[in-house]
């Protein structure tokens, strides 16, 4: 079965596109099979992976209005290394549609359903709001992975986001949890970052997790490319921290994992 990790924030720019995409390929470099699902209307992630969203037959919006299958709309990013669910400006439509339509919370996570077994790793990437959308791939999803810029006013947002999670978890979905904490855009040299960082182990002890991802200007050309990091240029502190993460991930879903547990025999 596959691991559901939905990267979210409502804040706007603290790197859950940049996550998204390269947490994808590095998931990939590692030899997982990954699905990256861009839920957000800017499509950033999609044309990040190297997908025209311009030029899309089917995308998002048509799987979860019902108008086609979601194996339909996946495509596989040669460049990138890993299957993309893309999107365009389309979707907007479908947050309005998606009031109307019988089961507007679950879409995404039938659609889902339907391709896990395919994949090791899926990964949303969301919009900046705790809209409809959110909401779907937190249902699909058992982790958050919640990306954070260690500035002033990080911490103050981050409780609205533990309230929603709070609420689908009781009301949608009750294996939803707080997957981990990434600090994002890290200078170790600024003082207030340290600080803000200080406080998040505090508050969330080892759900934050030991990878940072420094600030690294590779990590925001690569996108005008379509590609991440990894693929633009490989020996980048970005793309080296990506591959870092994924490899503190893999570690955290095999420990868990208990089919994945060596087994001792019972003397
Ligand atoms: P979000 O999806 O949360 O809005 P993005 O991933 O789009 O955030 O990042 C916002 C901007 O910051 C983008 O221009 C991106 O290229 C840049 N960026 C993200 N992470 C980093 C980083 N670690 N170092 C440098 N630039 C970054
Ligand atoms: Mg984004």
């Amino acid at each position: 079965m596959s691991k559901i990790l939905v990267v979210a924030n409502q804040k706007g720019g603290v790197g859950k596109t940049t996550t998204a995409v390269n947490l994808s390929a590095s998931l990939a470099a590692t030899k997982r099979k990954v699905l990256m699902v861009d839920l957000d209307p800017q499509g950033n992630a999609t044309m990040g992976s190297g997908i025209d969203k311009h030029e899309l037959e089917q995308s998002l919006y048509e799987v979860l209005t019902g108008k086609c299958l979601i194996s339909e709309a996946i495509v596989t990013s040669e460049s990138a290394g890993f299957d993309v669910l893309p999107t365009n400006a389309n979707l907007t439509a479908a947050e309005v549609e998606l009031m109307d339509l019988p089961q507007r919370e679950t879409r995404l996570r039938s659609a889902l359903e339907k391709v896990s077994a395919n994949y090791d790793y899926i990964i949303i990437d969301c919009p900046p709001s705790l809209s409809m959308l959110t909401i779907n791939a937190m249902v699909a999803a058992q982790g958050v992975l919640i990306p954070m810029q260690c500035e002033y006013y990080a911490l103050e947002g981050l409780s609205a986001l533990i309230q929603t999670i709070e609420k689908i978890k009781s009301n949608l979905n009750p294996e939803l949890k707080i997957e981990g904490i990434l600090r994002t855009m890290y200078d170790p040299r600024n003082s207030l970052t340290t600080d803000v960082s200080t406080q998040l182990i505090t508050h969330f002890g080892d759900k934050v997790y030991s990878t940072v991802i420094p600030r690294n200007v590779r990590l925001a050309e690569a996108p005008s490319y379509g590609l991440p990091a990894l693929a633009y240029d490989k020996n980048s502190r970005g793309a080296i921290a990506y591959l870092a993460l994924a490899g503190e991930i893999n570690r955290r879903t095999n420990s868990k994992n208990p089919a994945a547990k060596k087994i001792t025999p019972a003397k």
